[in-house]
């Protein structure tokens, strides 16, 4: 029997980038020891007190169907959170709450796609975007952000390919460069929505890892409330990935529909995890800062370890849980690079060509590991790119 021609094609072909990952995979699987700054999973796990509520809710008898759009705390307690984030009127009826930021992305694709619109999205770009977009029955269309421009997209790309097309997937801080997009950028993006009538889905999982700057929500520009999702997640900000917590805001009618499509697939989030995402938020800022410390400090020792060489460029990277790194000069694309470095010195980080044909000759670095090894490991790729470019 045949699968659908939607699952066959869900991948784009090949092993989607994940080559590398997989090798390392392999060699620890084998016994050898791999320095892995792939993954963006922190190196902590989520913190006892939210785990303790989890234990509460669920033993206090939150263990059967729960709200399929959320409960209302939950949901009233997100619209809080993007409210004074935003100044967006945002209230329970603007939100949905999704297993994860990942569901989050595919039910606001479902939401405003037909099958065979186009759907445009930014490359570089996180790893299961193109999948997503055709899991959706959308024909994604890549535009390129350029390194030389910092990977900051340019309006101008963006408008040559809007006519016609139904939305536009950002992601700012990015996912895998590192990058938060200024207010000329955003404002740029803002503009060509309004005048090709494009929905804007905004992926703004890594909100809280702001390392300069600000992060701006399209959603809180002019004329832009009517056509933003904005997709978030307690993933990155809380140590909560394997909780599969996170949430779609928008228009009223769009949040209908979506509790309409989860009936039918996920049929909502099990409530002692949607109580303890609710303690969760509850501890605050200051929480949200402490989960995200770790890769401030990691950010700020790598720059200043990159600083003393010349090899090796750094993408000025402002948030995320990433670094991406130009090793253009070595003359070796990522991939080649990747695996050079793996088999060397069995350090494993990702190929900027997993993560678009616009980040060739570069690598995306995790900084997902203690600060002393995460160090070492950058200061053996350096010399490891050195010697390449000798
Ligand atoms: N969006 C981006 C940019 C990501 O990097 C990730 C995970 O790495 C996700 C969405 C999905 O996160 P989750 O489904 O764990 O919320």
């Amino acid at each position: 029997m045949k699968a659908s021609q939607r699952i066959e094609t869900l991948l784009g072909g090949g092993d989607d980038g994940w080559g590398v990952f997989l090798k390392a995979r392999r060699m620890i699987a084998d016994g050898t020891p791999v320095t892995e700054l792939t993954i963006g999973e922190h190196d902590i796990r989520t913190a006892a007190p939210i785990l303790q509520d989890m234990h509460r809710a669920a033993m206090g008898g939150h263990t059967g169907y729960a709200a399929v759009p959320g409960t209302d705390s939950l949901r009233d307690t997100v619209a809080a959170r993007v409210q004074s984030a935003t100044g967006v009127p945002t209230s329970r009826a603007n939100v949905m709450i999704t297993p994860g930021g990942q569901a989050a992305l595919f039910a606001a694709h479902m939401a405003v796609i037909d099958p065979g619109d186009t759907a445009l999205y930014i490359d570089p770009y996180y790893a299961t975007y193109p999948g997503t977009l055709r899991g959706a029955s959308a024909r994604p269309v890549a535009i390129k952000a350029r390194a030389e421009d910092a990977f900051q997209p340019r309006a101008e790309a963006i408008a040559a390919v809007a006519p016609g097309a139904k939305s536009l997937l950002v992601n700012s801080p990015n996912n895998p460069t590192g990058v938060v997009y200024s207010a000329a950028t955003m404002d740029g993006i803002a503009q060509v929505a309004r005048e090709h009538d494009l929905w804007i889905i905004s992926d703004e999982v890594y909100d809280s890892q702001i390392w300069e700057g600000s992060h701006i929500s399209p959603r809180a520009l002019p004329g832009m409330v009517e056509r933003t999702l904005v997709v978030g997640s307690m993933s990155k900000s809380h140590a909560m990935t394997g909780s599969r917590i996170g949430w779609v805001v928008g228009p009223e009618a769009i949040i209908a529909h979506l509790t309409n499509l989860a009936t039918h697939t996920t049929y909502g989030v099990p409530g002692f995890i949607q109580d303890a995402a609710e303690f969760a938020l509850g501890l605050g800022a200051d929480f949200e800062a402490e989960v995200a410390e770790p890769f401030r400090r990691r950010r700020a020792l790598a720059q200043n370890l990159l600083a003393t060489q010349n090899t090796v460029g750094l993408i000025p990277s402002a948030g995320a849980m990433y670094l991406m790194l130009d090793i253009r000069s070595t003359g070796l694309s990522g991939e080649d690079f990747a695996l050079a470095l793996l088999d060397a010195h069995h350090i494993a980080v990702m190929p900027g060509e997993s993560f678009g044909a616009a980040a060739a000759g570069h690598l995306r670095v995790a900084m997902t590991i203690d600060d002393d090894r995460f160090i070492d490991a950058l200061r053996t790729l350096c010399s490891f790119a050195a010697q390449h470019a000798a």
